[in-house]
């Protein structure tokens, strides 16, 4: 740290992603990317005359984008907002609708950026901690008078509550926002976006990072009423007005309009994720009910450190948190099933 970081960061924890190693090639597990390339309409879109007109800045509306999703999900253009991931829209969620007197409410077991802007935006966190088989209590969330944020799937436990829970939460705590992040919701979980038309406390983020297979363009999304997507849209334009780019512009677009390409292939994930799971479990393993593309596991006769450093040592990258509560199980992405063949091979060698 320099001496000229500001105080306020000096004990900021930043978020650690996954690792994304660049010289040795791995089964990568580790990051919940879809194994399937982009749709081919998405790759036949990013052509040379598009990279030739990276010249001229992104349209800073994003008006096709946001004009093909509202059609998708039956909205208008003015209930949706798109940032570089999901990541950056659930930032500026935390800066726009939290301060030192409104504090933000998650689950202790969820996705860890959560943690890491409530504190870069300085805010108090309540995590409220999930049941002991990780299952998420609405009740816990009903009329707690904070800004809420929670997956749904959860991560990295892959357990979903149904669109009538998360309808409590909202109902109940009117004069404040839920975000719901449903980044893995295309793998079985239930989409609560028709809610967003009823209450306009609540906010649906989704991104293209997994059933879309486009991590690396980095889009995402939010859904909701008109005045929480403008209230967003002044803190984006405020930041960062051209945060998605053009060829990230063209590729969402063309994603939207592959969908019959991208349910395939998430039918596909869930089926192997099921599939896996089933073996895992004859080989001792615990599984979630997970309906995300990962699973989240657990063996009686290997740590979750065992696990991690002996899956790396056979080429295989998955997902270790250091965390109470948790840190006896990994998370595993759903790749091909050949990559899946590959992990239960190699479980099987180290049992
Ligand atoms: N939410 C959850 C629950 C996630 O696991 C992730 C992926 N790390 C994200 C949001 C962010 O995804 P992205 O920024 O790639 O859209």
């Amino acid at each position: 740290m320099s001496r000229f970081l500001s105080p306020r960061f000096a004990a900021l924890k930043q978020y650690v992603p996954g690792e994304q190693p660049q010289n040795r090639s791995f089964i990568k597990l580790n990051t919940n990317e879809s194994p399937y390339p982009p749709s081919p309409e998405v790759v036949a879109a990013i052509c040379r005359g598009e990279v030739e007109k990276l010249r001229l800045y992104s349209d800073p509306q994003c008006r096709v984008l946001r004009q093909t999703l509202a059609a998708h999900y039956g909205v208008e253009p003015e209930n949706v907002i798109v940032g570089n991931g999901s990541d950056e829209i659930l930032s500026f969620i935390f800066m726009a609708f939290c301060d030192s007197e409104r504090g933000v409410a998650f689950p202790d077991i969820s996705y860890g950026f959560y943690p890491v802007y409530a504190d870069l935006y300085g805010l108090d966190r309540r995590e409220i901690p999930l049941r002991e088989d990780f299952s998420l209590c609405a009740e816990d969330y009903c009329g707690i008078n904070r800004t809420i944020v929670f997956a749904n799937p959860n991560a990295p436990t892959g357990l979903a509550i149904s669109p009538d829970e998360v309808e409590r939460i909202v109902k109940s705590n009117p004069d404040n926002v839920v975000a719901v992040d449903e980044a893995y919701v295309d793998f079985g979980g239930e989409s609560c976006v028709s809610l967003t038309k009823t209450y306009d406390n609540l906010l649906v983020v989704q991104t293209f990072s997994k059933s879309r297979s486009l991590a690396g363009a980095r889009l995402g999304y939010a859904i909701g009423s008109d005045e929480l997507i403008a209230d967003l849209e002044r803190l984006r334009n405020s930041t960062n007005p051209y945060n998605v780019n053009r060829l990230t512009l063209i590729a969402g677009q063309r994603a939207v309009e592959s969908q019959s390409y991208y349910y395939e292939n998430c039918a596909k994930t869930a089926q192997t994720r099921d599939k896996t799971a089933e073996s895992l479990r004859a080989l001792g393993f615990s599984c979630t009910d997970s309906k995300a593309n990962f699973i989240f596991a657990e063996h009686s006769k290997l740590s979750g450190i065992e696990l991690y450093s002996g899956l790396r040592e056979r080429g295989i990258l998955v997902r270790h948190f250091n965390k109470p509560r948790i840190d006896n199980h990994v998370r595993i992405t759903v790749g091909t099933s050949e990559q899946m063949e590959a992990l239960v091979a190699a479980i099987k060698e180290m049992l």
